[in-house]
């Protein structure tokens, strides 16, 4: 069964089921125009039922919808609760955000999980995106191989990922200088 017809930037959009109980992202996501930080429960969070302020809550809640709740073709150990793991389409669904519930650092590097993110990982690359698994505020790059830790990523941290010479990707983070004058460098090529 669809879940609610949501209104988007876009126009109205039928996601494919409801949070039906979830309230993951009440807790691993920040929702800065509210003051809540990441990793840290909701104080209006009902858990195990939703939002207690749902009819009022503020666009930054209103507006979220995980992966899960758009993507119909995930398999039911993909529900964030069961997972541990939120999914976040970015750039209009070319990228992907990966965020692991802190009190399971490693759920995203459990099977079906791991194989399962990079081959989205491979994907997305093939089309200018990226897929970047967090665990608090720590970064990880997924690529169709492998994952590069890039440590404590700020909010004037840039991350760069290339395709080597030999055709393999690598990933690093790098600083707001050195993204400015990378970016520089290009324009006047
Ligand atoms: S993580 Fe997804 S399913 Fe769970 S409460 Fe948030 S939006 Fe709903
Ligand atoms: S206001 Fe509601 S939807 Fe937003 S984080 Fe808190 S409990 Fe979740």
């Amino acid at each position: 069964m669809a879940g609610p017809t949501v209104t988007t930037p876009d126009g109205p959009f039928t996601l494919a089921r409801g949070c039906d109980g979830c309230t993951l992202c009440c807790k691993v996501l920040e929702a800065a125009p509210i003051g809540k930080p990441a990793n840290t429960w909701c104080t209006h969070c009902i858990r195990g039922a939703g939002c207690g302020i749902h009819e009022t809550r503020e666009p930054v809640c209103r507006e979220y919808h995980c992966g899960w709740l758009i993507d119909g073709s995930l398999s039911e150990e993909w529900r964030p609760e069961t997972a541990h793991l939120i999914l976040t389409y970015r750039d209009e669904g070319r990228s992907m955000s990966v965020h692991a519930d802190e009190d399971h650092p490693d759920a995203w590097l459990q099977e079906p999980y791991y194989s399962q993110i990079k081959r989205w990982a491979a994907l997305s690359l093939g089309v200018g995106g990226r897929v970047v698994a967090y665990v608090g505020n720590q970064g990880f790059v997924i690529l169709p191989d492998r994952h590069v830790a890039l440590g404590v990523l700020g909010d004037d941290d840039y991350i760069f990922i290339e395709r080597l010479p030999n055709g393999e990707w690598d990933a690093r983070k790098m600083g707001q200088d050195e993204a400015a004058a990378l970016q520089a460098s290009s324009a006047g090529l």
